[in-house]
């Protein structure tokens, strides 16, 4: 860094309520201009505890927006620069993912302390901040993802209690209705099926190339699809359920290129 973050930067967003500038930033590489927004859990107590460790440069890590649990929005990195959110990931071709994106922490205590459902109070801001930024950026709705998306082998934040359903509703993502899960559905054993899985995943942006068709890497890529689209069960089985929804899920993405 070679300058201190004013401690005052004009927020990016009116819905702003704190500004807490982080160290942790940089510029984005290869002129990127944000066209990805990813979602996070903070997987802290409290969202003051987030945002005292994404503020120290010891922790090498930041983001632009935290959100707390009332909806209340701070923001830690200009949406110019590079925050430091995303880690080691990939989608539909990048690996940059932090010089692609704009990255919100959520707080909740996460899978390891008390993991817990979304409060609306807080999806709601979820849901105003995500618009805003879509529509400034004009960040495509199938862009904005889990952090579980962009690396399925490492994180599985913000998880199944994450309300994406009700945010496609209200605006924000792309969703399309999960084909029910039933009793009697079993692994779809063969090729056949898992390489048409494989394809799918990867035309809709996952990182399944480095993963491999088969074996644990494979099953956690199709745990992180779940968890975003299929929520009703992430348990890594490719099943009737998941290949259908995920072929639906494509269906509705290929019509909205096609009129564009
Ligand atoms: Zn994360």
């Amino acid at each position: 860094m070679n300058n201190q973050h004013a401690l005052s930067f004009e927020p990016d967003s009116r819905l702003v309520a704190d500004l807490v500038a982080s160290p942790n930033r940089g510029s984005r590489n290869r002129g990127l201009r944000p066209s990805l927004l990813i979602l996070h859990y903070t997987g802290m107590a409290s969202a003051a505890k987030a945002i005292d460790w994404l503020a120290r440069p010891e922790s090498k890590v930041s983001c632009h927006y935290v959100i707390d649990v009332d909806g209340r929005i701070t923001q830690m990195v200009r949406e110019i620069d590079r925050a430091w959110h995303a880690g080691v990931s990939y989608w539909a071709g990048e690996c940059d993912i932090n010089s692609a994106s704009i990255g919100i922490e959520i707080q909740n205590p996460g899978h390891a302390d008390g993991y817990h459902a979304f409060p609306r109070s807080q999806m709601r801001a979820v849901r105003d901040l995500a618009g805003d930024i879509a529509g400034r950026h004009t960040i495509a709705p199938e862009h904005i993802l889990a952090h579980s998306d962009v690396a399925p082998l490492r994180k599985i934040d913000p998880g199944e209690k994450f309300d994406w359903r009700w945010l496609a509703h209200e605006g924000v993502g792309h969703w399309v209705p999960p084909v029910p899960v039933r009793a009697a559905d079993a692994a779809l054993e063969g090729a056949t099926a898992s390489n048409a899985a494989r394809a799918m995943l990867t035309a809709y942006g996952y990182g399944v190339g480095i993963a491999g068709a088969s074996g644990p890497e494979f099953a956690t890529v199709i745990a992180a699809f779940q968890r975003h689209f299929r929520p009703a069960r992430v348990d890594g089985v490719l099943d009737h359920s998941t290949l259908a929804t995920l072929e639906h899920l494509l269906n509705a993405l290929a019509r909205g290129v096609v009129l564009q």
